[in-house]
């Protein structure tokens, strides 16, 4: 998927849609450069993520912000692809485990998985994909970002989240976790998608 234009997000503010605050402030620096009016989303209603891909949640999440806000509003979706494992976690990225599981109890049963495969260096990807919505549900931009790498254990680096400190990204010759946050924003599935989604607008 390619970044499209995006006509009627310049008349107001956009809102990103997510209640994770360090998300909205790294998204709201990346789309700087586009001269947007860029705001976190004040209260949202509860989204059920069920959507098969991480373009139709991302879309689920920024409508259904957008219609409640009557204002255009960004959203994203991402997680960890895993080929050996047929794209898994996926959208399940973040309940891989379980409901309310831990990045660490993620972590564990993918281990566990991938142990019991006896693969070595298996490739994975992030991918992250960010759409803004109107209120109307109309689709106004969209990109999507990837970063491909193997799954190395035991965990290391203390930085980042999620599957980070397992994820070995060649380029960089380290983990996604020991890289300082600007470096990883550089190479990121998220970073990659916000730019050319700015870009694009
Ligand atoms: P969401 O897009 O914020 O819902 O993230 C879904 C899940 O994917 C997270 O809970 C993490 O488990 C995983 N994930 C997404 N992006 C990253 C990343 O940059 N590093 C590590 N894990 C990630």
């Amino acid at each position: 998927m390619s970044a499209e234009r995006a006509p009627g997000v310049r008349d107001g503010p956009v809102y990103v849609a997510t209640t994770n605050a360090h998300k909205a402030q790294e998204i709201a620096a990346i789309l700087a450069s586009t001269g947007l009016d860029i705001r976190p989303a004040p209260d949202l209603p509860e989204v059920v993520e069920d959507g098969e891909t991480f373009r139709a949640n991302a879309i689920l999440k920024a409508r259904s912000a957008a219609a409640a806000l009557g204002a255009p509003a960004l959203a994203d979706d991402s997680g960890l692809a895993v080929e050996v494992l047929d794209g898994a976690p996926g959208v399940h990225s973040a309940r891989y485990a379980g409901e309310n599981a831990t990045d660490d109890d993620n972590n564990a049963l993918l281990v566990e998985r991938l142990t019991a495969l006896g693969v070595e260096d298996p490739a994975a990807a992030f991918v992250c994909v960010v759409v803004i919505a109107l209120p109307d549900g109309t689709i106004v931009a969209q990109a999507e970002g990837r970063v491909e790498g193997v799954l190395r254990w035991p965990a290391l680096g203390a930085g980042g989240f999620g599957y980070d400190p397992y994820f070995f990204h060649p380029p960089s010759g380290c983990r996604l976790s020991e890289l300082a946050p600007e470096a990883k924003n550089a190479v990121s599935h998220r970073g990659q998608a916000l730019r050319k989604l700015a870009a694009s607008l």
